[in-house]
């Protein structure tokens, strides 16, 4: 049914008072976490939890955390408004631009980096998008330019076809990226109405937003298989959450369900220092173990980068597990994902020498 994701959008769950009776919670508390930042859940998202406090609930049901714990954290950590030369536009790195185009999200996360716009009409307008347009194509530099917000799946098809043709109609911008969880909250958008629309603009790539295999239902599935047979390239994005994927098993079952339905893993975020979202961070060493628990022991496309978004807006910084355990001009110590030591001779420093290559050799130390 076409019309289907219209009635999940009005029969969204928006108000304190129906989380409050339905979950059992005391109505005072979710009034004043939702005046900080607005509750917004699906019905079909709902649909997904199970029980009070499982990893669907914590991400989207208000936790009174929110408003209690905010010592050192930051309304923009990632000091993204520094580099906004114009409104909705971020421009931090040399040759790609993020776009914000949409103010709204199919549901409201509550860890969301970017809480201290994102529902809000008046902090990313639709006002600005032409002139966020006219920067992009007065900044011949940039070539890759990402559609973030809120989330751009969530514009009319209209305003979203005006922006993502006009990008496409900059001779410069080489490929357009769309950055959204619509396929996780609201998989009923995802219309061939819509992707039939999106495919006219190629190369057109989507990162998602998974964060629990859980997410993964059949109706999430066909719109990402949906997406994919129009050439869409999928990449999924996930945040590290204290209580909702900081265990090895639950983040290899999500990479393994994602790659399943044709989404490749790209990021697996480390929890920004947003206010408000101090209950959800882990500590980085957390996500080292899940690579380290990933990389070797699955296939190697269901491995994302484990990335810090650099605080003060140095950009992402990927950071791996130690696989180096030494290195000089003669060898390269290297330790396996089943944690044995090999070395790597490198190749001989000295010149002239005829036509002499070594073969490389990998001994395996200790074994
Ligand atoms: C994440 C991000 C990008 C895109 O980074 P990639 O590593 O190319 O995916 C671009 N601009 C900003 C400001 C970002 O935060
Ligand atoms: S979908 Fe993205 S932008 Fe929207 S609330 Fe969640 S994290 Fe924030």
């Amino acid at each position: 049914m076409e019309d289907e994701w219209r009635k999940q959008i009005k029969e969204s769950i928006r108000t304190p008072e129906e989380l409050a009776e339905r979950f059992d919670i005391p109505l005072e508390k979710i009034r004043s976490i939702a005046e900080e930042f607005p509750i917004c859940i699906t019905p079909y998202y709902l649909s997904l939890i199970k029980e009070k406090n499982d990893p669907i609930y914590k991400q989207v049901i208000p936790d009174e955390e929110e408003i209690n714990k905010r010592k050192f954290l930051f309304a923009d950590p990632l000091a993204e408004d520094r580099d906004s030369p114009v409104n909705n536009i971020v421009h931090r790195y040399p040759d790609r631009c993020l776009f914000l185009v949409s103010h709204s999200c199919a549901s409201y996360c509550r860890f969301c980096t970017r809480k201290r716009k994102v529902s809000d009409s008046s902090k990313i307008s639709k006002k600005f998008i032409n002139e966020g347009i006219e920067y992009i194509r007065e900044h011949t530099e940039i070539r890759d330019v990402i559609l973030s917000g809120g989330d751009p799946l969530m514009l009319s098809e209209k305003l979203l076809e005006h922006i993502i043709s006009s990008i496409r109609a900059i001779p410069h911008v080489e490929i357009i990226r769309i950055g959204s969880r619509v396929p996780c909250f609201l998989p009923q958008r995802i219309t061939s109405k819509l992707v039939n629309m999106l495919k006219k603009y190629h190369p057109l790539f989507m990162n998602v937003h998974f964060n629990h295999p859980d997410e993964l239902t059949p109706v999430a599935v066909k719109a990402l298989a949906r997406l994919a047979d129009a050439g869409i390239p999928l990449g999924n994005q996930s945040v590290l959450l204290k209580g909702v994927n900081d265990n090895p098993e639950t983040m290899k079952k999500l990479m393994q369900a994602l790659i399943k339905a044709r989404v490749r893993p790209y990021y697996l975020y480390q929890a920004d220092m947003v206010f408000g979202t101090e209950h959800f961070r882990t500590t980085v060493d957390t996500g080292i173990e899940m690579i380290r628990s990933l990389r070797g022991w699955t296939s190697g496309l269901a491995v994302p980068h484990f990335v810090i978004d650099a605080p003060g807006g140095g950009g992402k910084i990927p950071l791996i597990p130690n696989y180096v355990q030494g290195m000089n001009d003669e060898e390269v110590r290297l330790c396996n994902y089943r944690g044995q030591m090999f070395s790597y001779q490198q190749p001989e420093k000295e010149e002239g020498e005829e036509g002499e290559h070594r073969i490389m050799q990998f001994k395996a130390i200790g074994l």
